[in-house]
């Protein structure tokens, strides 16, 4: 029997957990605890037997994650059946010590709460899904995946702002870059996808979710990424501003008389598209665009000129690309988004075949012209598998 890692990825009012076969990727079971210490939260879990639904106060993570093993034990599949090797958690920040996953123990939850300043919205719930796991799984190994591990690779002059010495010195200030884990499965997976050696390769990825990044990558390494030293830098994202000048928090906290607390919050979660169009949900834009709203046709254009400048920009890092890379919710089903990105760029080998970028579809697919210089393609993320396959790495499993 193949091995299963149970896959936790923890966020401040949610827990997200999967049992993942880590040889095929499926997913023997998961599930989503939302709305941890609110009035009234929700449970779903998706088991052997379809999908339940609870609604109920959830006090802690902790509750959230005794709920997740009585939903294992009642609606399957059953823990003790598929013999879980590891539990592998998605940690957001790793800072500049973790370019590699790391067994957790008490050293390692004390470097991650010595990083929670570079990561104050992420880190902390982290922490708590480590902690919560190692109380209610004391016998299984557990494994910290760090989401800018695989961005440790950029070189100085990638990583380094423009600021004084003693900021990057004393406080840590550089760049880290996100989405590791899925830049990571991605690349690997467009390599084995076209065939080809991926230390041969170089690759654009676009991860276009609810955050957004983009990555250029060398040979299987990550050479540039347009998230910084938290994830609210690069591309237009689902609520988080993306880049902008640094001048306007500034002007913010001097003509509004706002902290810097509300200018945080508000560009993390009041900007982006929800800024732009009064909602995060690329769907609801793209059915708005169509219907001729001139607001959401600003934010679509926002959005996707911004992709194409990042496209030019990591065209120039890497000299030669591959292949341009599409993936997570937008990425995957915005064939709008995809045409709009790239189009014009035909000078550049970049050609997509308007009716395969059309053709609605699931799984990894070429959207590109068969004459394309540059390979355009949709390849599905899968975060959980990659955390997975690393986690066992980890603990000397296949
Ligand atoms: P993710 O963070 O990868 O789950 O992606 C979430 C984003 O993907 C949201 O903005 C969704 O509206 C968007 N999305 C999901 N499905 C579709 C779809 N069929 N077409 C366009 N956008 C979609």
């Amino acid at each position: 029997m193949s091995e299963h890692v149970l896959v936790i990825n923890a966020g401040s009012s949610s827990l997200k957990y999967s049992l993942i076969d880590a040889g095929s990727g499926k997913a023997a079971g998961s599930g989503l605890v939302e709305r941890i210490g609110e009035a009234e939260g929700r449970h779903l879990h998706r088991g052997p037997d379809g999908e339940t639904s609870t609604d109920g106060k959830i006090d802690t993570h902790e509750d959230a994650l005794r709920a997740a093993l009585d939903a294992f034990e009642t609606h399957g599949p059953s823990l003790d059946a598929v013999e879980v090797a590891a539990v592998g958690h998605r940690v957001v920040h790793g800072g500049s010590r973790f370019a590699d996953p790391v067994l957790i123990d008490d050293e390692l939850i004390d470097a991650v709460t010595a990083l929670v300043p570079l990561a104050p919205l992420h880190n902390p719930a982290n922490l708590e899904g480590m902690r919560v796991a190692r109380r209610l799984f004391p016998e299984l190994p557990q494994v910290a995946v760090f989401d800018t591990a695989f961005h440790q690779t950029l070189e100085p002059a990638a990583y380094t702002y423009a600021v004084p010495l003693a900021w990057r010195d004393d406080h840590d200030i550089r760049r880290y870059g996100f989405h590791g884990t899925s830049h990571a499965f991605v690349s690997a997976e467009s390599a084995r996808f076209l065939g080809r050696d991926p230390a041969g390769l170089n690759v654009i990825v676009l991860h276009l979710g609810n955050g957004c990044s983009a990555a250029a990558i060398r040979g299987g390494v990550s050479v540039d990424t347009s998230m910084g030293m938290t994830p609210l830098e690069g591309l237009v994202m689902g609520s988080r501003s993306g880049d902008l000048d640094p001048a306007i928090h500034a002007h913010l906290v001097r003509e509004l008389g706002w902290t810097v607390e509300e200018v945080d919050h508000a560009l993390n979660f009041d900007s982006g598209l929800k800024g732009l169009a009064g909602g995060n949900d690329f769907r609801e834009l793209s059915t708005r665009v169509e219907a001729g709203d001139p607001v959401a046709q600003l934010a679509f254009d926002v959005y996707c000129h911004r992709i194409k400048k990042y496209v030019g920009a990591y065209y120039a890092v890497l000299g030669t690309v591959d292949a341009i890379v599409f993936t997570a919710g937008v990425g995957q089903n915005g064939a709008d988004v995809r045409a709009a990105s790239l189009g014009g760029l035909e000078r550049l080998g970049i050609r997509i075949d308007a009716q395969r970028n059309d053709a609605a579809a699931d799984g990894s697919r070429l959207v590109s012209a068969d004459d394309s210089p540059v390979a355009v393609l949709v390849i599905p993320t899968n975060e959980e598998w990659q955390i997975a396959r690393e986690a066992l790495a980890v603990v000397g499993g296949s």
